[in-house]
Formats: C-alpha cells, sequence, structure tokens
C-alpha cells in the first residue's frame, strides 16, 4: 500500500487533516518489527497483555512519526501526525475495508475448523503458475490477522486467497467486509461444541456468513471425486477435494488438475518439521525441487524463522538452473546465513553476507558437514530425488546418544565482562581455571581467555598449567599445589609456583640452581586465617632473610585467601583476615625495593569487599555462572549438564526397579533409562526419588538406586521417546538445585562430572 496520511485518516474514517505529505506503505501493531519506519504507521493496539501507547515514544525516537491511537499520551517528538479514533482495532479493519474495495480482482476466502491453512497453501501453490497472489501470512486468520493480510494487496495481484476464522458469534460480520470474497471455501467443520457458540447450526451460520455476496462456494463433496489422489489419509483427500473444485470453478481442465495436485505431496511433507541437532528445525523436502516448489518452501521457511539464523541445502535444479533470475530471487528473499550447493551447477548473485560453499556430489557434502555449526539454524533442503538429500536431513536429525555438558563461551565472555566492570580498571584480574576450568572443559575456557585478555592464570597442579602450555596458552600461570617432583616442569614450562613454606621454597631454589636460572618469579602466599597453605607472620622474618639471600627467584606477587568471604555473618572475621593481609603482606613488600603485587580476592570476595582489591583479584566461581552476589546480579550459568532418553519400559504396580530393589512401582509407571550415573558425576544418593530431572520443562524423579552408568526416571505422566533429551540442570534445574540435593556446593557439583562426559561448546 502506498497512501499519504490523509488518505489514512479517511480511510480509517476519521476527520484528520496533516501537514505531512509522509507516504504511508506498511502498518504496525508490534514495536518490535518496525522497520522502515518513517514509512510507517503504528496502531497502538489495547489487549489484555499489551498496551500500544507505552511504545509509542519508543517508537518516536526511532523516527516513526504517524500513529492511529485512542488513548491519551504524552509523547514528544517533531512531525508528528497522530490520528485519533475510539478503537485502534476497528480503525485498522476499516482501513483494510476500504484498501480492498480499490481491487477488483477474484478473492477466495477460506473458513472452517480445520484445514483452512493447509487449503491455503495449496490453493496458492496450485494457482501461482497463472496467477499473482496475495495470502494471508502463516495462519493470519483473526481479527487483527485478516486486516494484515488484506493490507498486504497490491496493484500488481491478480488473485486473493484469505483465510477467516472466529470463535464466537458476531465476529465474521467484521471480517467479511474486509475479505470481501467472490469465491468461498468451507473447510471442514468440527463437530464439537465450541465455547463460544450456542450449537453447531449456530457455528455454521456464522461461518457461513463470510460468504455473502460470493458467486460460487466450495464445500467438502460427500462422493470421493474421480482423481488419482497423491494421499491416501481422509483429511488430506477431503482438503485436496476442495482444491480441485475450486480449480474446477476457475476453468481449469482435468488433464491441468491431475498433473498439479500430484506436487502436493512435497508440500505435505514440507509441513513436516523435525527437530535436528543442536536445536536446529529441519525442513526436509529433499524428494523434488521445481522453481516454484522451491519459491513456495522459502516462503514458509521466510514465515517461520524470521528471527533465526537459516540454511539452505540445495542441489541443482534439473528443468532450471541456479542461475535463474527468479531463482536467485528467491534466495535472496530469505538471507540465508548459508547455502550449501551440491551438483554442477554455480550459484552466484546471493548476498555477500551469505556463506554458500559448493559440492559436486552429496557424499562430499557429508563428508564436510561436521564443520558447519547448526545451532537454532532453520535448515531448508531442498534437492532433485537423484541428490538423495534425505542423507543430509537424516544427519542433521540425528541427535546425540549420550550426556553432554554444554558450554555456552558467549556467557562466559558476558559473566567476564560483568566482574571486569566491578574492579578498577588498573586491578588486575587472575581467573582461576584449576580442575579443568570448574569441570568446564580443558583449554577451550583458557584459550577464551587469553583472548580476552586477562592477565593471569591460576590452576592447581602442574599437570594442568602443562596440559594448557601444551594447548598453546601463553598467559602467566600460577600453580597452586606444585608438588617437588615437577619443579623441573614448572621451569621447562614457565609455570610459576605458589610458595608456601621455607622448605618448598629452598626445594625449588636448588631446582633453579641445578637450571642455572635467576629471578624466577614466585607467588609467595600468607596465613591470614584459612588456616591451610601459607607462611605465619613469625615466619616472615626468616622468609626474608632466605629469599635476599637468593638471586634465583624475586616476588612476583604475595596474596592470601578468604575463608568466608560469601558469608556476612563472618565479616568482622573476614574484616581481621584482611588485615592481617595488609600488616603481613606490607612487611614482605618493604623489605624488598621492587614492586611487588598484593591479591586477596576470590568471586566472593569481589562481590562483598571490593574496597580490597589491591593489584588483582582472583575470579573463580562468579565466571563459571554461580552467582554469590546480589540477587540481581546478572550473571549467568554457562552450562548445563544433558543426557537422552535410551529405553522406556512400562512397568506393573508392584515391580521394582534396578540394583537393591529400592523403588517399586506403586501403580503401572513407565520408566527412561538415561546414560549417566554415579561414575559421570550423578551422586547415588540422588536415587530413589530424592531428585528430579527434567523432560520437555516438567519434573521426573529419579527412581531406583542410581548405577554407575545409568540412572532411570520416571516418566509415567509423560509422553516420551528415546531421543528425547532430558536436563540434569540447565534451565529448569539449576547447578544450585543439584548441590543442595547432594548436600554439597556448586562448586563439587561441576568438578565433578567426570571426563568420560563429553563437554560441547558453543557460542549463541
Ligand atoms: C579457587 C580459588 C579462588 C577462586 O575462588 P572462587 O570462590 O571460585 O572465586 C581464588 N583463590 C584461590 C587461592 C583459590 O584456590
Amino acid at each position: 500500500m502506498n497512501y499519504s496520511v490523509n488518505e489514512i485518516a479517511k480511510l480509517v474514517e476519521v476527520d484528520y487533516t496533516s501537514p505531512s505529505v509522509q507516504i504511508i506503505s506498511h502498518v504496525s501493531v508490534d514495536s518490535r518489527s518496525v522497520q522502515n519506519t518513517s514509512n510507517s504507521v503504528f496502531f497502538a493496539l489495547v489487549t489484555n497483555k499489551r498496551n500500544g501507547h507505552e511504545f509509542i515514544q519508543d517508537l518516536i525516537d526511532r523516527g516513526v512519526n504517524t500513529f492511529v491511537i485512542s488513548e491519551d499520551i504524552k509523547v514528544v517528538g517533531d512531525n508528528l501526525s497522530i490520528i485519533r479514533v475510539s478503537n485502534t482495532l476497528e480503525a485498522l479493519q476499516r482501513l483494510a475495508a476500504n484498501h480492498r474495495k480499490k481491487f477488483n480482482i477474484p478473492v477466495i476466502g477460506i473458513t472452517g475448523s480445520y484445514g483452512k491453512t493447509i487449503v491455503k497453501e495449496w490453493l496458492y501453490q496450485l494457482l501461482s503458475p497463472d496467477y499473482t497472489i496475495c495470502r494471508s501470512p502463516k495462519s493470519f486468520n483473526s481479527q487483527l490477522g485478516v486486516p494484515l493480510s488484506v493490507l498486504l494487496l497490491e496493484p500488481n495481484h491478480t488473485l486473493g486467497i484469505f483465510e477467516a476464522g472466529v470463535s464466537e458469534s458476531g465476529e465474521m460480520k467484521k471480517l467479511q467486509p474486509i475479505i470481501q470474497p467472490n469465491i468461498g471455501v468451507l473447510t471442514k467443520m468440527g463437530e464439537a461444541h465450541e465455547s463460544g457458540f450456542d450449537s453447531f447450526n449456530q457455528k455454521l451460520e456464522e461461518k457461513k456468513s463470510l460468504f455473502i455476496g460470493c458467486e460460487t462456494i466450495i464445500e467438502i463433496p460427500e462422493n470421493k471425486l474421480d482423481y488419482s489422489f497423491p494421499f491416501s489419509d481422509t483429511t488430506s483427500i477431503e482438503n485436496c477435494s476442495l482444491c480441485i473444485m475450486m480449480m474446477e470453478a476457475l476453468g481449469y481442465d482435468k488433464a491441468i488438475i491431475q498433473e498439479r495436485i500430484k506436487s502436493l505431496s512435497s508440500l505435505a511433507l514440507r509441513l513436516e518439521m523435525k527437530n535436528g541437532k543442536e536445536n536446529s528445525v529441519i525442513i526436509n523436502d529433499g524428494y523434488n525441487i521445481s522453481y516454484s516448489s522451491l519459491a513456495l518452501s522459502i516462503s514458509y521457511l521466510n514465515q517461520l524463522a524470521t528471527s533465526f539464523p537459516k540454511t539452505l541445502i540445495i542441489s541443482q535444479i534439473p528443468e532450471t538452473s541456479l542461475d535463474d533470475e527468479r531463482v536467485i530471487q528467491h534466495i535472496r528473499s530469505s538471507d540465508f546465513d548459508r547455502v550449501l550447493v551440491v551438483g554442477d551447477q554455480v550459484l552466484k548473485g546471493i548476498s555477500t553476507d551469505t556463506d554458500i560453499h559448493h559440492y559436486s556430489t552429496t557424499e562430499e557434502l557429508l563428508n564436510e558437514l561436521s564443520q558447519f555449526d547448526f545451532r537454532n539454524h532453520y535448515v531448508l533442503i531442498k534437492g532433485a530425488r537423484k541428490f538423495r538429500l534425505e542423507r543430509v536431513a537424516h544427519v542433521l536429525e540425528q541427535k546425540n546418544h549420550r550426556t553432554q555438558l554444554e558450554v555456552n563461551l558467549n556467557q562466559l565472555s558476558r559473566n567476564l565482562k560483568i566482574y571486569k566492570e566491578k574492579i578498577k580498571p588498573t586491578t588486575k584480574l587472575m581467573v582461576m581455571v584449576k580442575a579443568f576450568s570448574y569441570g568446564s572443559g580443558s583449554a577451550e575456557i583458557p584459550r577464551l581467555l587469553e583472548i580476552e585478555g586477562v592477565d593471569y592464570l591460576g590452576v592447581a597442579y602442574a599437570d594442568e598449567g602443562i596440559a594448557l602450555r601444551d594447548a598453546g596458552i601463553t598467559l602467566p600461570m600460577m600453580v597452586m599445589n606444585p608438588e617437588p617432583g615437577t619443579f623441573s616442569d614448572l621451569i621447562k614450562y614457565k609455570l610459576e609456583p605458589e610458595i608456601y613454606s621455607l622448605h618448598e621454597l629452598d626445594e625449588f631454589v636448588k631446582e633453579l640452581i641445578v637450571a642455572d636460572i635467576k629471578e624466577y618469579p614466585i607467588h609467595i602466599k600468607l596465613e591470614t586465617g584459612m588456616n591451610r597453605l601459607g607462611f605465619l607472620s613469625e615466619e616472615l622474618p626468616k622468609l626474608i632473610q632466605y629469599l635476599k639471600s637468593q638471586p634465583e627467584v624475586y616476588i612476583k606477587t604475595v596474596f592470601s585467601h578468604l575463608s568466608s568471604a560469601d558469608d556476612l555473618n563472618e565479616k568482622e572475621y573476614t574484616l581481621n583476615q584482611l588485615a592481617k593481609f595488609q600488616e603481613y603482606s606490607s612487611i614482605l613488600t618493604s623489605a624488598f625495593n621492587y614492586s611487588i603485587d598484593k591479591h586477596v580476592l576470590n568471586t566472593a570476595g569481589i562481590e562483598n569487599y571490593g574496597d580490597y582489591q589491591y593489584d588483582m583479584v582472583r575470579l573463580g566461581i562468579g565466571l563459571y555462572g554461580i552467582n554469590v552476589g546480589d540477587t540481581d546480579s546478572e550473571i549467568k550459568p554457562i552450562s548445563k549438564l544433558k543426557s537422552v532418553i535410551i529405553q522406556t519400559k512400562k512397568l506393573n504396580k508392584g515391580d521394582s526397579i534396578g540394583y537393591g530393589r529400592n523403588t517399586r512401582a506403586d501403580k503401572e509407571m513407565t520408566i527412561a533409562m538415561i546414560p549417566i550415573g554415579y561414575s559421570d558425576g550423578l551422586r547415588r544418593s540422588l536415587g530413589n526419588r530424592n531428585f528430579s530431572v527434567y523432560l520437555k520443562q516438567q519434573k521426573c524423579n529419579i527412581v531406583g538406586n542410581v548405577c554407575m552408568d545409568i540412572c532411570m526416571i520416571d516418566i509415567s505422566s509423560l509422553d516420551a521417546n528415546v531421543g528425547d533429551e532430558i536436563e540434569i540442570f540447565g534451565d529448569n534445574n539449576s547447578v544450585e538445585d543439584v548441590a543442595e540435593a547432594m548436600g554439597t556446593i556448586p562448586y563439587e557439583v561441576l568438578t565433578s562430572i567426570s571426563q568420560r562426559v563429553k563437554r560441547v561448546f558453543f557460542k549463541d
């Protein structure tokens, strides 16, 4: 549509004169989706859920200046055109009805209880070779959807196909003048009583009132039509019969109709979407390809996947070619993030943002498939039969049949940013990556931290540091528990030891003398109240004396560790620790004429004792998303522990489950087997209904004793199958929930997920 603001006012039937000469080509009712701001008119709808008037100022700030409103508003902006009506939805309906009057083309109106959308899509497919069709997007058939659909009518359209749905008496009266069909289609009517209607007849009458003024009305025939149908189910045959009768009414020959309905099967397949790996959606139409079926699949995809990444997997097209301008235009219309092409034809002229790869055979593509990230993608697979692209679909649909820990690296970066904002720009950041980054993986997280520019890494043992050096990590690294046997390796791999006793220091210095190394960095740990490793204050004079006589080492940093930074009831104790640290560390630093960094805060310390950042802080658990600070913190977990159902079983009342027969079925029940056991980190004490995992957002108790590699869950109240995903922790259970059930802390939950659980990394 293209209307001036004054024409819009006229079409919504109110008196309003605007000085603006703006041309309006878009109608919007959802502030989030407004795009061409200065050419849009925003209708401020008022529904139970939302009041559109609240978004007007925001839209003005984004450049929208034409509004249809029904409530008093206070907004500021220049050159605004504000059209006041008594009801914004009715105004939108009047706009659409008046817009419709400007078109003198055949319009098909579809109503009924079932199948409206499929009949509309089929008619679109069958008739698009001969007409330029405007049709309702998705299943836009409501009081709001219908006007929005009809407003899509453009001068070049030669046919309109719109669906109308009603849920109570009186609604069709509003939709009929908007669609004004000249041909009506009544799809299958539900027999069941519907709450908005007194009787079946009333419902039927209401629906049929769409057809006032129709020359032709098409209903499901009583007898099967004399065509060969590409379906065997009654519903598809009925829907297809409506399409056949429509084509007959439009004057098509039987032979053409018969030919065209053959291709409908592919649409039925297309409407069948499958969930694939990594939360992807696979739309597999790898059985046939033609220009028109491609166009249809792509427009279907565009409706579905407005805000998701999209991949097209396409073969060469037999009857035309991939450089056909129309084909290219359709592919372009979908803004694919990635196109994988199989066959000899080359695809060109697509947006430069699209990642295009060519393969001469499907086998070649299959070999390379694993390099692509399909997370959250909508994947449309479209190919000629001989390429058998369904094999690609099959691979993408295969889910992981194992337990895995999913780690979101972007969430880690977001958490890191939050902590960086909490510390002063001059404070250095050491990140603790001991115990495989708190169970999250091996070198993946340190590698990211190196890119993110943290200053130091902290590990527990020499081995951990060596593994990271082998993986190419070059950041300075402190090793907290370096056993004497590993000192030569420390030196070889440039790992810096924590020194907590004179004995340890002496051993390390001997190793440096042998290696003939001077001024090796070490980190002195002070005892301030944790009563674990570290120098006591009375040992300091001896330590200082020793260090002054040994040029082999120099003190890089001096530090201590708080025992209860997370517990504000222990604030006095913590402040006392901090005071001791201040005193003891100063004794040490003042004894040397070079600068020595000081650090004492862990995550909870950063949260609760931010004044004591000194030169560096040591971030741990918070980075991994366990919030130990304010409840409104933006810190979010980076990992989810997931598994899958590998078998289900029905049990009779009295049957026992698993080792020791500790759970008995008190009634008929269905259980599912999950490949995670105590050796994976799912504590045995969580069995026998002591904990529940989540399946399809619903709780399922763990029943029976947890076994070494497997546990059983109760799925009696759910409809679940092999392959369905199980969450141990993630969106529903938190790590804290698991910790509580195990009688421990999140640290132990995360670090006891055993190494055989595969870690899968992704960025959202
Ligand atoms: C593990 C560790 C940290 C990090 O502690 P969080 O509570 O995880 O932040 C800090 N300092 C030392 C010495 C540690 O061992």
